[in-house]
């Protein structure tokens, strides 16, 4: 018998690409195009080198203090982790265990399919609608959990509050997780359900709005017994999660809300001229309320386009899955890195 018959084997998420190279316009993963606010420079500068030889405050209680303010909650309705992706996977563990599917769309997040197979969840896709909108229905049988972010991911289709209430107030016996990755973008927040609803875990990151993906922050709400559930399994993985100069540049960035609204306006402003110019171009796409734009186009083939701009040192990211696969992912980048972009298709279309 050989090692390898006992080793757990897995399909990993694959992540967009990190260019080595710096001369790239970098479209492909949804980061903020800004630099994080300089509070959390100045906060980094300050921070005291000394004292990394101590562990880190286990319970993050000064930057979980920083968010409750921020969301005018109490500290016990907040958890943070290494980036939403750790929240998630904690999230997953902690309360999709049971034996019936958990429920999440067909187009979403390929991560949730990627985590329900690591821990052995069984999970049940449930199709979006033709215009990319999650249907109530299909969410109103029996599961052992429900997830999907709002503004869904790749498209950017946002859910309005009255769908996402009637999900959570027909599965009682189930936590319904919204992923609000992209909701500082212009989305309604689910954030006043969880006063209502204890089945309601919002989940959102400090990757795309706060300009802190290299941080690695991302943190869930909800009512203090499903933080409590939460933190016993975090506890029971790993208790230092979260670093000494995470926490500092955490509390820096979460404390400096006006530079975080100046950015998320900017880039919402850039959103929607970019969306008229792609018209304009003969692309069409879901009305996107994220920090990106799913774009297809009626004569040119979106993998043929993916090539072509990365020979052009344009990053975005393509999805060769079932009805994505002619789409691209751009993500808003500064307005002189989306002009740069329309001038190349302009010229593309045009050759
Ligand atoms: N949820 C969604 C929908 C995302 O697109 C991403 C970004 N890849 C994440 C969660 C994870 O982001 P992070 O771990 O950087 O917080």
């Amino acid at each position: 018998m050989s090692w390898e018959e006992n080793v757990r084997k897995v399909t990993p998420y694959v992540p967009g690409e990190q260019p080595k190279r710096k001369d790239i316009i970098k479209l492909n993963t949804n980061e903020c195009p800004y630099p994080p606010s300089k509070k959390v420079r100045e906060a980094l500068l300050a921070a005291n080198a000394d004292e990394l030889r101590l562990y880190p405050d286990p319970d993050a209680l000064e930057l979980r203090e920083s968010l409750a303010q921020a969301y005018g909650v109490k500290k016990e309705q907040i958890f943070v982790g290494v980036g939403s992706d750790d929240v998630l996977a904690m999230a997953f563990q902690t309360f999709f265990n049971s034996s019936k599917p958990i429920l999440f769309p067909d187009i979403t997040y390929s991560f949730y399919e990627v985590w329900a197979d690591l821990f052995r969840i069984p999970f049940q896709i449930q199709p979006l609608d033709e215009n990319f909108h999650i249907r109530a229905q299909d969410y109103r049988k029996e599961n052992g959990g429900i997830i999907f972010p709002n503004p869904n991911a790749p498209t950017g289709v946002c859910e309005p509050l009255s769908l996402i209430e009637e999900i959570v107030r027909e599965n009682p016996d189930s936590v319904v997780i919204v992923d609000e990755a992209y909701i500082d973008f212009g989305g309604m927040s689910a954030l006043p359900l969880t006063e209502k609803y204890d089945n309601l875990l919002i989940v959102q990151t400090f990757s795309k709005s706060r300009a802190l993906a290299g941080m690695r922050i991302g943190f869930a709400i909800g009512n203090e017994k499903l933080i409590s559930y939460l933190s016993d399994v975090k506890f029971s993985f790993n208790s230092y999660t979260m670093n000494r100069l995470v926490l500092t540049a955490g509390k820096a960035c979460v404390e400096d809300q006006d530079y975080f609204k100046l950015c998320t306006g900017k880039i919402k402003v850039t959103r929607e001229r970019v969306k008229e110019s792609l018209r304009k171009l003969g692309f069409s796409f879901p009305d996107s309320y994220g920090n990106f734009l799913f774009v297809t186009h009626k004569e040119i083939p979106a993998k043929e386009l993916f090539e072509a701009l990365k020979a052009e040192g344009i990053y975005v990211r393509y999805f060769n899955r079932p009805r994505t696969d002619n789409y691209l992912r751009i993500t808003v980048g500064t307005d002189e890195e989306m002009d740069t972009l329309l001038e190349f298709l302009k010229n593309y279309r045009n050759r």
